[in-house]
């Protein structure tokens, strides 16, 4: 197995381009499990500890760009107020070694059903920059991003160089059901983001379908649903229903960790609460989860 270690984003990209086989590696903490358990044998590794570019994050165009290589526990201490959702599912991402190494990079890259990133990427409207030495920069929606069970839209020849995404301008929550608090891979999972200023609401689901993905029905209802000048209440029968759409909007499988039925119906409990804590807070006008250690439905 070769093992190719550029030293600047420009040399990376030309090494994938010249070997498409290469494996990239960030923090490792998917790829070298599979190599581990012989899951994979890639011809070569593409290491890209050493691009120093992919370790920053920049304010840019009033959006965040947060490099593929910054580890989840710097997106927790550096970024938790701007990006309080995403914070608030890394902070459940595995352990603290696994937060140190593990990056929202890689967890995009590994695409799996199950990545806690995703549903507050998805619910933050974040868009993933690819690039490849032959065609330069392509700015892919995360809701376009994933394409199948741990696959991506991204060409054998390009790289996630950053995410993109806005600051927070109202509350964001993120929820996942495991059986246990730590360590865990999601039963399932969901995130939402208030977006006021346009009067929407934004939702990601986790391992709840084939891909990680929004509920564009339930955001639909809710955004008609919400008192946006008044800051009123939020009905009862508004938050059951928003639970119901999320629900709908999945198609999850029975396996080892539960059962369709059961991601379903956590899926709608973890949609209702999550939305009422949001809308909550906003009415109180409070950002909401920034800092918190994040709730758990159950
Ligand atoms: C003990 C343990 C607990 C875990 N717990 C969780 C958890 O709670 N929640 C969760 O979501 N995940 C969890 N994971 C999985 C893993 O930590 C995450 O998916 C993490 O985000 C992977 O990031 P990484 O930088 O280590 O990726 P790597 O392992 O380096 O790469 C992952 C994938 O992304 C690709 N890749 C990496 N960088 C790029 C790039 N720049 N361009 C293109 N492709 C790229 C790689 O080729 C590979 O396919 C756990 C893993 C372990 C070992």
């Amino acid at each position: 197995m070769d093992f190719l270690r550029p030293a600047t984003w420009q040399d990376a990209l030309a090494v994938k381009a010249e070997r498409p086989d290469a494996l990239p590696v960030q923090g490792g903490t998917d790829v070298m499990v599979e190599i581990n358990f012989d899951r994979r044998r890639p011809a070569a590794l593409l290491d890209l500890t050493g691009v120093r570019a992919l370790a920053d994050w920049d304010p840019a165009d009033g959006r965040l760009r947060v490099g593929a290589g910054v580890p989840y526990a710097r997106l927790i201490t550096e970024l938790g107020r701007s990006l309080p959702g995403l914070a608030q599912a890394s902070r459940t991402v595995g352990s603290p070694q696994i937060r140190n190494r593990g990056t929202v990079g890689g967890n995009l890259g590994a695409a799996s059903p199950a990545g806690d990133g995703h549903p507050p990427l998805l619910a933050g409207d974040a868009v993933v920059e690819a690039e490849s030495a032959a065609r330069g920069v392509r700015m892919i929606p995360v809701a376009e991003f994933f394409t199948g069970v741990k696959r991506t839209a991204l060409a054998p020849d390009e790289l996630i160089r950053a995410f993109w995404a806005a600051p927070a301008s109202g509350p964001q929550y993120f929820s996942k059901i495991g059986t246990r608090n730590a360590m865990v891979i999601a039963v399932c999972s969901f995130a939402v983001a208030l977006h006021p200023r346009e009067r929407r609401v934004g939702t990601g689901l986790g391992s709840a379908a084939p891909t990680p993905r929004r509920a564009p029905a339930a955001e639909a209802f809710i955004a008609h649903e919400l008192d946006w000048d008044g800051r009123g209440p939020l009905s009862e029968a508004a938050a059951r229903r928003f639970g119901e759409l999320v629900a709908e909007a999945a198609s999850p499988i029975d396996d080892v960790r539960g059962t369709g039925d059961y991601r379903r119906r956590a899926l709608s409990v973890m949609a209702r609460r999550t939305l009422t804590w949001a809308w909550n807070d906003h009415r109180a006008g409070s950002t909401g989860s920034v800092g918190s250690l994040g709730r758990e439905a159950s």
